[in-house]
């Protein structure tokens, strides 16, 4: 007889929802902390359907669902359930079947989970912002190296599905030690800053990515770009440079600050670290012939044809 009472204690105590539905989704039974979430009276339960309460439930669902129940006996689902007054409250439903007296039920056990969902969406927020962070150059906001070799490997394999040429400029800033020295780091950060900008909204015009490399050193990668193209777009960066008009009293250039560029176009095959290397060998050739400008190397981004 204490056992009889201790289970009917039990049942209207626990927090648990505990409901009986008959296999067409009807509310047999329901505890008295279903009604409290539910915020129904189990008469007025008695008189509803699974399909009446739970949004992503219709007739089909509800009979698939069924079967699955008969099928697979016990498992466990996440869903909704909305309550009297109009609000959708996320839980978590212990399916059983239980054959009583010859007829099948599902005795569900259910949980509100609403603050393990509030808990799984921050989490998922502040993974997505770490994952923005570790392809995000700190400085200046633009893509990072990180960014920029994951994009360069996965324009390499498109580009080499596809046949088109892919172009790649690398940009340093003239000397930019002396800006510093005279002008303070943080001055020249704020200038890293604007460069960065600059080039950020030219190569995304281009369908493109600018990236900072390190220091004082940004690349652009332009999809489908041919020489033409690159070389265009590399006097693009150059003149929205100079327009930026940043003081740079102890340049041996310029009284502006002022960039120079690498250019490279590349074909299939391609091979990425040729495609730096080179770059960079064109970015070192305006260096050497007077700073303040563009070098368009030939094709050296290139795989060496196999013989
Ligand atoms: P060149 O014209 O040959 O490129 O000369 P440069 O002075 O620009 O090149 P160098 O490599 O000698 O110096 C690069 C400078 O960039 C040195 C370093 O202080 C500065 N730099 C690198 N990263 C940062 C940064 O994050 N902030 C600031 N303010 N300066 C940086
Ligand atoms: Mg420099
Ligand atoms: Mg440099």
């Amino acid at each position: 007889m204490r056992r009889l009472h201790l289970t009917e204690a039990t049942i209207e105590r626990v927090t648990d929802m505990i409901i009986w539905l008959d296999r067409d989704g009807r509310y047999v039974f329901v505890n008295a902390a279903a009604c409290s979430l539910l915020g129904y009276t189990a008469d007025e339960l008695s008189r509803l359907r699974v399909v009446d309460v739970d949004p992503f439930f219709d007739d089909e669902i509800w009979r698939e669902h069924w079967r699955d129940i008969v099928e697979r006996k016990s498992f466990v689902i996440e869903t909704v359930n909305t309550t009297k007054d109009g609000t959708d409250i996320p839980i978590e439903v212990t399916v059983n079947y239980v054959d009583f007296d010859g007829e099948e039920y599902n005795c569900s056990i259910v949980r509100d989970i609403t603050e393990r969902k509030v808990v799984e969406s921050r989490l998922l927020a502040l993974n997505e912002e770490i994952t923005r962070l570790s392809i995000t150059d700190d400085l200046t906001g633009i893509a990072n190296r990180r960014r920029f070799d994951a994009v360069l490997a996965d324009f390499v394999d498109n580009h080499a599905a596809t046949g088109d040429p892919l172009s790649i400029i690398m940009i340093d800033i003239d000397h930019f030690k002396v800006f510093n020295d005279h002008l303070g780091h943080s001055a020249g950060d704020e200038c890293l800053r604007q460069v960065a900008s600059v080039l950020d909204r030219i190569a995304a015009a281009r369908g493109g990515l600018a990236a900072r490399y390190g220091g004082e050193e940004f690349l652009c990668l332009l999809p489908r770009a041919d020489e033409a193209a690159a070389a265009e777009v590399a006097r693009q960066c150059q003149i929205a440079v100079a327009e930026l008009e940043i003081a740079h009293p102890a340049s041996m250039t310029a009284a502006a600050l002022t960039v120079s560029a690498g250019v490279l176009t590349c074909r299939r095959p391609f091979d990425i670290a040729r495609i730096l290397t080179g770059v960079d060998a064109q970015l070192y050739r305006a260096k050497r012939e007077g700073r303040n400008r563009v070098v368009h190397g030939p094709d050296t981004g290139s795989a060496a044809p196999s013989t």
